[in-house]
């Protein structure tokens, strides 16, 4: 994975429909992302230039002028930014834990504990390797591939996620996802995914490229370090024939692009037909481990990885297995013993696979480590603090006037089977959009936390996720469930409950401001509202219907005339070249693209409406009206060194911050509020213009 890759995928955990990468997007001002001002920032723009020949230098070009990329990062962003601050404020919240000395077993008590107990370096170490060794003793202790498989069993945890946060990954052998079931939606179902593999994706085993061939060079010295660090002999062999199984796994995996095939992952196994579609696990066992005796059936989203893993495990020497295990285990609780394994571990993971020179500092690192297994609790606090009910209730309102307009828009379309239309606006009508914060907290009663344990408060923290997810099978969903915290700088379509979440935490300038200008709220965060709210119902969302039901509700004809303007569109985007070699990919972004056109439309709609005819502001001398398409401009602004953007370019989803900023050309609203003429670069003839809904 490379740089840009990791950068990407950490900070933007999208859903498979839509993301937001807006990843790489500077703050308005570099130094300090908290302006005095509100609204657009004209110190910002470039006035020099024409707004209808170079939109996004007119709107961000000092910015990009005075703005320096840090020496150890492959662009600048307003996400890295903006998370800074959320970690800031959250380490703030949890020290005030620490201070109130509140009694054991209250959620203040529990936040500073595991914060502490991560901090205190010291108590760590002098324990050393002993919190590990009885988990390595029973990895040793296994004698058969039977008591193999109950091991493998109690090592499954719930954290996989194929749709909402899409993470693929896991080192064990497989992995949990509770979510609604894709033929049962008002139930909680299992998914159950591929997994065990430590390095990020199957390419990483299979690849020729020398770049691939000299990580996995390095990987096996790691290993090899790791089994050393621990105790173990031979570790260069042990190393080989880890890596080996490791290997094979991986070829037996599906693709990341395989993987979001919906369809496909559609399978319904019984317990009964694990061990005649996937034979070689002992599956009783390994079901007995993983405490699912009594579930019923499963969904299995990559089945020829199940039946190839299997299959591994049976052809595959236990000695291999047990080291593996070993191994996985060592890895995955490394940061939590000894300083050398940490180290070792970092150098590689860090350093050597992400490019990142230097690690995050330790306290980030624990705020990190109390939102993964204290999340909520420390999120309501972060909610009460930082987004009060007046923030809550004015972007509200910006999503009621942007569904609004949606609405219009579909009911006008002259394409769309009428039948079409009436799920799509059924869509709307279920479509719950959490702002801020959720409606209810996770219970974090029975995660014992201890104050000198941070190894077992990680293994607890892990165990108690797991346990909350599997006592959900079965139960009816709650549609209002959010997969993310307050505190996160995200924001997230979950297509299986109809729903989008936008955290406090990217509800902030330059997003959102509560004192800024409607114009800019509804240019900024607006736009984006609305490019996650057309996913729902594009090519992607027509997989999934109003109540969150795997069923295609387009009819032939509807998906004809959609792909016509839609390559209009691609043909558009392939127009634009960030370098004399290379044009972006107007194909491999279009279902962003079309996101983005019909976000502005709809944003600028909803805008136009919340003005109920009365006037609006001009702010240092710009209109309402160019101040909602400046606003948009600058939540776009992106600065990437050439190789970061030729990658992008290359593998992204999304177009470069530029080109998702010209789509402002689509829109007539801009040619009159910036008198754009034929002749100027990004002028089109209204003929040409794109609109999709
Ligand atoms: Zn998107």
């Amino acid at each position: 994975m490379s740089f840009l890759k990791q950068i990407l995928t950490y900070l933007i955990r999208c859903a498979a429909f839509c993301i937001l990468t807006f990843a790489i997007l500077p703050a308005q001002a570099q130094q300090a992302p908290a302006q005095d001002t509100h609204g657009i920032n004209v110190a910002n723009m470039d006035r020099s230039v024409v707004p209808g020949d170079n939109f996004y230098l007119y709107c961000n070009g000092d910015w990009i002028k005075r703005t320096e990329i840090p020496a150890d990062l492959p662009g600048i962003g307003v996400f890295i930014q903006l998370r800074d601050v959320a970690d800031e404020r959250t380490a703030a919240l949890i020290e005030e834990t620490t201070k109130s000395n509140a009694g054991a077993g209250s959620s203040q008590r529990k936040i500073a504990d595991l914060y502490n107990s991560y901090m205190d370096e010291a108590a760590t170490e002098a324990k050393g390797l002993a919190p590990l060794q009885p988990h390595l003793k029973a990895i040793a202790d296994i004698k058969t591939k039977k008591e193999l498989a109950y091991a493998l069993g109690q090592t499954l945890r719930a954290d996989v996620d194929a749709l909402n946060n899409t993470n693929f990954h896991t080192p064990h052998l497989f992995g949990l996802w509770v979510a609604p079931g894709f033929n049962d939606p008002d139930h909680y179902a299992p998914y159950l995914l591929q997994g065990g593999v430590q390095l990020p994706d199957r390419e990483y085993y299979t690849s020729d490229n020398e770049h691939m061939k000299e990580l996995r060079s390095k990987y096996q010295a790691h290993v090899a370090a790791m089994l050393k660090l621990t105790g173990f002999t031979d570790t260069d062999a042990r190393a080989a024939r880890i890596i080996a199984l490791e290997h094979a796994i991986a070829e037996k995996h599906l693709t990341l692009a395989e993987n979001d095939d919906i369809q496909k992952a559609n399978n319904t196994w019984t317990q009964a037909d694990f061990s005649t579609k996937a034979p070689g696990l002992d599956w009783a066992e390994y079901f007995r481990g993983a405490g699912l005796t009594k579930q019923a059936s499963f969904l299995v989203w990559q089945p020829t990885a199940f039946a190839g893993e299997s299959a591994l495990v049976e052809s595959t020497p236990l000695e291999t297995w047990k080291d593996w295990l070993a191994y996985h285990t060592i890895e995955e609780y490394a940061s939590y013993l000894t300083k050398a394994l940490a180290d070792e571990r970092y150098a590689f993971f860090g350093a050597t696979l992400s490019g990142t020179p230097q690690q995050r500092a330790r306290w980030q690192r624990g705020v990190a480590l109390v939102n993964r297994y204290l999340g909520d609790d420390v999120g309501e606090l972060y909610a009460q603090r930082y987004f009060p009910p007046e923030a809550k209730a004015q972007a509200q309102a910006m999503v009621a006037n942007i569904i609004a307009a949606f609405r219009k828009r579909i009911d006008a379309l002259s394409w769309m089977d009428p039948k079409t239309k009436a799920e799509a606006q059924a869509k709307l009508t279920t479509l719950y959009v959490g702002i801020g914060y959720p409606e209810t907290w996770i219970d974090y009663s029975a995660y014992e936390v201890k104050a000198d344990d941070i190894f077992g408060n990680v293994w607890r923290g892990m165990l108690f996720q797991y346990t909350r997810q599997v006592g959900r099978l079965g139960k009816p969903v709650d549609r209002h469930e959010w997969s993310m915290d307050p505190q996160t700088v995200n924001a997230v379509n979950l297509p299986l409950q109809n729903a989008l979440n936008f955290p406090a935490a990217i509800l902030q300038p330059p997003f959102f401001d509560p004192q800024a200008p409607a114009a800019a709220n509804y240019g900024a965060i607006g736009s984006v509202i609305g490019h996650e709210i057309s996913h729902t119902f594009d090519t992607e969302g027509s997989a999934f219907d109003s109540k969150g039901q795997v069923r295609n509700w387009w009819t032939p004809s509807d998906l004809q005339h959609f792909e016509a303007a839609a390559a209009k569109l691609a043909a558009q985007y392939d127009t634009y070249t960030p370098f004399p070699d290379l044009h972006v990919n107007g194909k491999q972004t279009l279902a962003e693209n079309i996101a983005d056109v019909a976000g502005i439309a709809a944003s600028y709609d909803g805008y136009k409406a919340s003005l109920g005819g009365k006037p609006a502001p001009a702010q240092e001398g710009f209109s309402a009206v160019q101040q909602f398409f400046i606003a948009f401009g600058q939540a776009h602004v992106t600065k990437l060194r050439d190789a970061a953007l030729r990658q992008q370019v290359m593998v992204d989803s999304h177009s470069p911050g530029e080109y998702r900023t010209d789509t402002v050309r689509n829109i007539d609203a801009w040619y009159s509020a910036f008198e754009v003429r034929s002749g100027q670069t990004l002028y089109l003839a209204p003929a040409e213009r794109v609109q999709i809904w």
